[in-house]
């Protein structure tokens, strides 16, 4: 693995003397880790029962689609407070169309650099409209609003598990990736035996 990386700018990290990470920009930070190629090797990074963050997938996949990378915070469990999965297939408009889902702690801010926003978490106006779609996260409705980000792709954040869940899609025309029957399942499930068609490591993953 190497070296650890500014969670909210990828710019690199040191270590302070209690341990945790500094980036220049940012203070103290979560480092994140390098982006994986989905399969056991990344999934024994990702699958502790008891700590952390869900590691959501959509499942069922879109026809075609497949999981094309996983991204992480920290070493270990106890430095696991946000996980990324990447997902890319056949958009519904033509074209490659590209997802990723991030579930984090609050304050981390995966979620939100990969939507291309500044702050690290939704911000109190979330809740107060009403919500833009619903997905259902280990079978519970989980609503979703829609906020802005960047200009290339469309953005959705709401909370399931008690960690904020983002998806950010590219294209933004294919934002529809995201809809009322979408379903996502946490890889952490041992009860969960499914066979996820994998890719390689997609380009919104790296970023
Ligand atoms: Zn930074």
């Amino acid at each position: 693995m190497g070296a650890l990386l500014c969670v909210r700018c990828t710019r690199g990290v040191v270590a302070d003397a209690d341990g945790s990470w500094i980036c220049e920009r940012h203070g103290p930070v979560e480092g994140l880790a390098d982006a994986m190629e989905f399969g056991p090797e990344a999934l024994a990074t990702l699958l502790y029962p008891d700590g952390a963050v869900p590691a959501w997938v959509p499942w069922p996949l879109p026809p075609d689609w497949s999981v094309t990378g996983v991204r992480r915070t920290g070493e270990g469990a106890a430095a696991m407070h946000a996980v990324a999965v990447s997902c890319t297939g056949p958009g519904m408009l033509g074209g490659v169309a590209e997802l990723v889902v991030v579930a984090e702690e609050p304050g981390v801010g995966l979620g939100a650099r990969y939507a291309g926003r500044t702050q690290p978490d939704p911000g109190p106006a979330l809740t107060t409209a009403a919500p833009d779609t619903k997905v259902f996260a280990a079978g519970h409705p989980t609503p979703l609003w829609s906020v802005p980000g960047g200009s290339d792709r469309a953005v959705y954040v709401g909370e399931a598990l008690g960690r904020w869940l983002w998806l950010v899609v590219w294209p933004a025309t294919e934002f529809m990736v995201v809809h009322d029957h979408l379903s996502l399942v946490d890889l952490r499930d041992p009860t969960l035996a499914y066979e996820l068609p994998t890719g390689e490591l997609s380009g919104p993953i790296l970023e």
